[in-house]
């Protein structure tokens, strides 16, 4: 195979960028005629490196999509409990994707090495090798460091201390390790296919066991210099709180998270609920349940006005058991907003529930997705 010329260069670029795409689309993005376009497909396709998808036998025009033989991007994302990888074309096209389970109770290292596990099997199953792999997106549910890969040891990730996430997966595959909090890839889920969709500018928050957020423009996570950006749940509500888990006083999530709810449900009636009956009380009308629900919506819309105050998101994506379950939660953090918010702020933003709930698979496609927005991943990839 020659070197490309700079239009078939071109070509590529706009597909891993774009996605899959039809001739006349390809004509009009790169601003040549038809035939020129055809000239450069026949060309790629016999160099193995497109090929037409084809989504309606028969069809008169087809679908061009890269091939694996350009290279694959993967993306793997931990969460408590689960660990999904994906394999996908340049282009986004989904190769392989599974979740494994049950990795609550299995040391950090043994996490870390059932994920590159599950991932090299995945490829092996494709026929690929980690040496077709192009870029890797790492989502890890702690607080590491974007750049370094550091965990931060403190009690909240203690999961996860002791190990390098990134540098264990840089050199499993030998292979450039972008990573990202893996609440924060839930929010690019919900921006790219759920609530947030055909918005540009999303503030996602996902509350039930812990308060997490992610800010979304343009299509891009706002991780912050290091990826700390978004730990809405240890924002300070009240410095004379309730003690948190990372060590400061009157964090959100002492207030309107799951455990904190039924700690608050716990003492002030002295009944010890779980979740489940928590939630089936709130449905019947308990006013002891409905006032720490009515408590904890309030808190977190105070919290969300200093938060819109700073960024003006477009809308706000409510994720997580709570907004989800609790009846009336997410009207009470919409009027506050409305009531309560500077003007520019309070008239224009708008508030609405996830769609996609907990959905490992389009999350970790999320990952996929990260790193396609990336001008270096694409320009990279499509230099052959
Ligand atoms: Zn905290």
């Amino acid at each position: 195979m020659t070197a490309l010329t700079p239009n078939a260069q071109r070509l590529l670029r706009t597909l891993v960028a774009d996605g899959p795409a039809y001739r006349a689309d390809l004509a009009r993005a790169l601003g040549v005629s038809r035939a020129t376009v055809t000239n450069l497909t026949n060309r790629l396709s016999a160099d193995g490196l497109i090929e037409e998808t084809d989504p309606e036998p028969g069809a008169l025009k087809n679908l061009i999509g890269t091939t694996p033989k350009l290279g694959v991007l993967a993306s793997v994302m931990f969460l408590v409990d689960t660990c999904t990888a994906t394999v996908a074309t340049l282009d986004g096209t989904v190769l392989k994707s599974f979740t494994l389970g049950q990795l609550a109770e299995v040391s950090a290292t043994d996490r870390l090495a059932a994920g590159a596990d599950l991932l090299g099997r995945l490829l092996a199953e494709r026929e690929l090798t980690p040496g077709d792999l192009r870029a890797l997106h790492l989502a890890v549910d702690t607080q590491m460091d974007a750049r370094s890969g550091e965990v931060y040891a403190q009690r909240a990730s203690s999961r996860w201390y002791g190990v390098n996430p990134k540098r264990y997966f840089t050199e499993r595959f030998a292979v450039s390790v972008h990573t990202e909090n893996s609440a924060r890839l839930e929010g690019l889920a919900e921006y790219l296919w759920g609530a947030g969709r055909g918005h540009d500018n999303v503030l996602y928050v996902d509350v039930s066991y812990g308060v997490t957020a992610g800010h979304m423009i343009k299509g891009q996570i706002q991780t912050g210099a290091r990826g700390g950006s978004g730990e809405l749940g240890h924002t300070v509500y009240d410095w004379n709180g309730p003690l948190c888990t990372c060590g400061n006083s009157g964090c959100l999530m002492q207030y309107a998270s799951i455990p904190a709810m039924l700690r608050d449900s716990s003492t002030g009636t002295g009944r010890v609920t779980d979740w489940e009956e928590f939630v089936a009380l709130a449905h019947e009308g308990d006013p002891a349940v409905m006032a720490i629900s009515l408590r904890a919506a309030k808190i977190l819309g105070r919290v969300l006005i200093n938060v819109c105050h700073m960024i003006d998101p477009e809308i706000v994506v409510l994720s997580g058991e709570i907004p989800r379950a609790l009846p009336g939660f997410a009207d009470v953090v919409t009027e506050l907003l409305r009531d309560h918010a500077l003007p520019l702020v309070a008239r224009n933003v708008a508030v609405h529930l996830a769609e996609l709930g907990y959905d490992h698979t389009a999350s970790a496609r999320a990952g996929i997705e990260s790193l396609r927005a990336i001008d270096d991943v694409v320009a990279e990839a499509t230099n052959v």
